[in-house]
């Protein structure tokens, strides 16, 4: 739960700490500001990924899902800045599939708080592993990380690249190349 009175004082504290004024007309008001920001691109710390996969459907043949291009914002939590771009999901269902919405929802479940990609993606394949209790699933993400391009290395256009395989993607490969094949389609 995002405590906004905390924030409000950790940003003043930290504006002062890089040497800016926080009384100055410009800045007065950025505290609370970042305080009630902090409520959306951190509100998937205080959501259940459960919620979203538990609504489910019948299905008569197990055919693959693909659900791809599913835009995501995250911030990375070893320098608070954004990391963003795509994640791509499939599944071989089991009996059972969701409303496609809800894969999206639960890329933003892990995306909304402090996160690093590698961790996401494979929280992402998990989540649906438990809940939605596919044969398989598939999860690839795409993104470009600002802690990469702004500071450090810079390297504009870099993307980072992660993987998560669970179940019978694990060992077919014909099942990962319809996947990258429907990915790249
Ligand atoms: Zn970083």
């Amino acid at each position: 739960m995002v405590d906004q009175n905390k924030v409000k004082e950790a940003v003043k504290l930290f504006l002062e700490g890089i040497g800016e004024d926080p009384t100055r007309e410009g800045l007065l008001e950025t505290p609370e500001r970042i305080a009630r920001m902090c409520m959306e691109i951190f509100s998937g710390m205080e959501e259940d990924a459960r919620e979203h996969l538990a609504k489910t459907f019948s299905v008569a043949n197990n055919e693959i899902v693909v659900e791809k291009d599913i835009v995501f914002y995250s911030a990375c939590e070893h320098h608070l800045l954004p990391f963003y771009g795509k994640a791509h999901i499939a599944y071989v269902p089991n009996g059972k599939v969701v409303g496609l919405s809800k894969l999206a929802r639960t890329v933003e479940v892990y995306a909304k708080r402090p996160q690093i990609q590698e961790q996401m993606t494979s929280q992402i394949a998990d989540a649906i592993m438990e809940h939605l209790e596919p044969q398989g699933v598939m999860v690839m993400v795409e993104a470009e990380h600002m802690c990469m391009t702004m500071r450090g290395v810079k390297k504009p256009g870099s993307k980072t690249i992660t993987m998560a395989k669970r179940g019978c993607f694990e060992e077919n490969m014909q099942l990962q190349n319809d996947f990258f094949r429907m990915v790249q389609g």
